[in-house]
């Protein structure tokens, strides 16, 4: 216990002052705490360097000797060719303007857009990820059939090199990515950033390729036949009649002239034409009777 004196004198204008003084034997106390705490600290710094230092003589020792650690090294150099660089997440951060965008927000549309816009690199990114993946069970395969290392006669120092052996081991076993997921996160902050909103939504690879595959069958789909007709729309045959001044563009007749206009695909459906505007004129129905899908490239049929 720290004891101290309680001492009164009287100051030069008089006054009565209190004092409270400690002993001196508290002084050399806390000095003795000090000191003691210093010394021991720098034994334990010193403990811990020599234990590092041993530590990594002992692992240079394993390294040089370790028939299976260099063994993996062999195993590493011909595997880093066959794995790619692929990063193991794609993140998409969104500020919302407002509360009610934040509420709407619609994941599916922000997913498939995004898959479109970046399908090259999305399809490049699942390639890269089972390439990884169908390498690394080989990989897996060869150094698990990696024979230990027998050699080693003393007992006691056989337990501590093969731990060491070991955490070398893990250390160095190589790790590819062999999975792609794409995470977006959401977030609005209120006016004078009161509130916070945050939420986020996951896509693994699964998901990316099931939606790269319902693009292309999209893709595929629009290039039909089926398709391209439907798109003949009697808004789009209206706004063609009325581009062409409601007249048959090869004879120049209209209707009242007696004959039916249609609108005419230049280059026929039939022969891969597509239903977009430079593709369609006004005909009139004899001039499209006597063309049929007689097609001439210079449209002059
Ligand atoms: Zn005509």
């Amino acid at each position: 216990m720290v004891g101290s004196t309680i001492q009164s004198r009287i100051d030069e204008n008089g006054k009565l002052i209190i004092e409270k003084i400690p002993h001196e034997s508290n002084l050399i106390i806390i000095h003795t705490i000090i000191w003691v705490i210093v010394v021991l600290l720098i034994i334990v710094f010193i403990a811990l360097l020599l234990r590092y230092i041993i530590a990594k003589k002992y692992e240079n020792e394993v390294i040089k000797h370790s028939k299976r650690y260099n063994k993996l090294q062999e195993i590493n150099k011909i595997y880093s060719n066959k794995f790619c660089d692929l990063a193991p997440e794609n993140i998409y951060n969104k500020k919302m303007n407002n509360k009610n965008q934040f509420d709407l927000f619609n994941y599916d549309k922000f997913f498939m857009n995004t898959i479109k816009q970046e399908k090259e690199f999305y399809v490049k990114a699942l390639n890269k990820a089972n390439n990884n993946k169908n390498f690394f069970q080989d990989y897996i395969n060869e150094i698990n059939s990696i024979a230990p290392d027998t050699e080693i006669e003393n007992k006691r120092f056989k337990s501590l090199y093969t731990k060491i052996e070991n955490k070398l081991f893990d250390k160095e076993k190589l790790s590819p990515v062999t999975s792609i997921k794409m995470t977006c996160n959401l977030s609005y902050t209120s006016p004078k950033g009161r509130n916070h909103y945050k939420k986020d939504f996951h896509y693994d690879a699964d998901d990316i390729n099931k939606k790269l595959e319902y693009i292309d069958e999209y893709n595929n789909y629009t290039e039909t036949k089926e398709y391209q007709r439907k798109l003949m729309t009697p808004t789009l045959r209206y706004e063609i009649m009325q581009r062409d001044g409601f007249k048959c563009v090869l004879c120049g007749r209209t209707a009242e002239d007696g004959v039916k206009l249609q609108v005419d695909h230049i280059k026929p459906v039939s022969k891969g034409g597509k239903t977009i505007k430079e593709n369609l004129r006004t005909l009139c129905n004899e001039c499209n009777l006597g063309k049929r899908d007689k097609y001439d490239e210079n449209g002059l049929n």
